[in-house]
């Protein structure tokens, strides 16, 4: 079935759009068939037909001019429509020459239009038929996919369908909360909760990723007081201020304006810059070291802790262990569920200890689902631990009723007795 936010359906006859009008969207055609014509003297001279797994419309968006040709449907047609936001975006990305080419392929493709509006009748352009082979039609529905579910993110951001959950962070061995991560999620009415994979990289794809990131930490400046709250309630549950660790992503900090959008957030809310840590992952990180770096000294110069998510994944050279302000180690989930059953993935985890040891960081182990896994990572000398088996990320209001239920004493003793 359709979804009516994303597809449109045109009956047979529909215009779409006139020749010289603005245009803000181009169309897919997922069925059906639309005519692109001139009008000249009264009649229409029709330039071409477009089908399924097609794109039109794009002209206007590409160069920014008015449309130079109507487009009207020849029978029922189904189109998703893919806003300038969505292809300007994508344009900014490619390679400078490739914009270039365009860019001449755009104003010839004009040149031609203009020819064919001066001249004589000329004969009719057969309608093209477009027979999609199985990869072509395999990546038509991938490019629909993507723009329909970038339009649902937009709405999402709209109708504020976002949600932060947060997962604790405990510290090994006396299982003191030392704070938690956030992590989101998207209530979506109809499917329910979307977890971030679904979307995040929808979103840095199509750089609504800045405006999610921005949502994200507005939201940390309404928790964060929150959940400091409740640790009053609690004083036994940690053994100093909780910190909430929030994700970025690469985009977020090619940003100029980033450090400075989140120390606007810790200034009106009165949040310690200390309590708040930015988790980046390796990968995302070596895509642009150098643009990264600019934004994370910044906001580490400001107070804020840096975490390097998903450590021992990306395929780095670890000199940026020694040029960036780290201030946490993330292991990678994969090696500590690996961990009691492979030796090998236990020397892996000895290793980032002993390093994260030698440059005077501590270790966040990640994914601990059991209490074996839990005693090990201690024995050995990790400071924090992240998981199932200490919780999994809920809401906000869960995340309070943890707080001043948490009981580190009574948790250690019985990981130690399960272990
Ligand atoms: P991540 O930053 O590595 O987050 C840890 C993921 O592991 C979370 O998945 C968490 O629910 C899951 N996890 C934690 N403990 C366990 C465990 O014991 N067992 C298992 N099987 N899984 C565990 P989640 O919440 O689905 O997030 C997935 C990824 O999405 C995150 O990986 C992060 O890269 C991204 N993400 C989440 N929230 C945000 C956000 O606000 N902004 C950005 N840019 N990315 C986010
Ligand atoms: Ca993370
Ligand atoms: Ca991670």
């Amino acid at each position: 079935m359709h979804d009516p936010y994303a597809h449109i359906t045109l009956p047979a006859g529909t215009v779409l759009f006139e020749e010289g009008e603005p245009g803000a969207f181009a169309y897919l055609i997922v069925t059906g068939r639309i005519a692109i014509y001139l009008r000249r003297e009264g009649a229409e001279v029709l330039i071409a037909v477009r089908g399924a797994g097609e794109i039109f419309g794009e002209m206007a968006i590409l160069d920014s001019d008015p449309r130079s040709a109507s487009a009207r449907a020849i029978e029922e047609c189904v189109l998703v429509p893919v806003s300038e936001d969505q292809i300007k975006h994508r344009l900014s990305q490619t390679d400078p020459i490739l914009r270039l080419c365009l860019g001449v392929v755009m104003a010839r493709y004009r040149e031609t239009i203009a020819l064919l509006r001066v001249q004589g009748p000329i004969a009719e352009i057969a309608p093209a038929t477009i027979d999609l082979s199985d990869t072509a039609r395999a990546d038509f529905d991938a490019t629909i996919a993507t723009v329909v579910l970038e339009r649902a993110l937009r709405r999402a951001l709209d109708r504020g369908e976002f949600e932060l959950f947060l997962q604790p962070i405990v510290r090994l061995g006396s299982e003191l909360l030392a704070g938690f991560e956030a992590l989101i999620r998207w209530r979506h009415p109809e499917r329910g909760l979307v977890p971030p994979m679904e979307f995040i990289p929808v979103a840095e794809a199509s750089g609504l990723i800045v405006e999610i990131t921005t949502w994200v930490v507005s939201e940390i400046g309404r928790i964060m007081p929150e959940i400091m709250l409740a640790a009053l309630h609690n004083p036994a549950a940690a053994d100093g201020p909780l910190f909430l660790s929030v994700n970025i992503t690469g985009h977020d900090l090619a940003r100029a304006s980033f450090p400075e959008m989140i120390g606007e957030m810790l200034r009106t809310t009165g949040i310690a810059p200390e309590t708040l840590k930015l988790e980046i992952t390796e990968s995302t990180l070596m895509r642009d070291p150098v643009g990264a770096s600019d934004a994370l000294t910044l906001c580490r110069q400001a107070g804020m802790g840096i975490a390097i998510d998903d450590f021992g994944t990306g395929y780095s050279s670890l000199s940026y262990l020694s040029t960036l302000p780290i201030t946490t180690l993330k292991v990678d989930r994969a090696f500590v569920r690996a961990m009691l059953t492979d030796p090998c993935n236990r020397q892996i985890i000895k290793t980032i200890l002993r390093l994260a040891d030698e440059i005077g960081i501590p270790v966040v182990a990640e994914g601990i689902e059991e209490a074996a896994e839990a005693e090990a990572l201690s024995e050995m000398g990790c400071a924090f631990g992240q998981g199932y088996f200490y919780g999994r990320p809920v809401p906000l209001s869960d995340t309070i009723t943890l707080i001043k239920g948490w009981n580190a004493a009574g948790r250690a003793a019985r990981r130690v007795a399960a272990a």
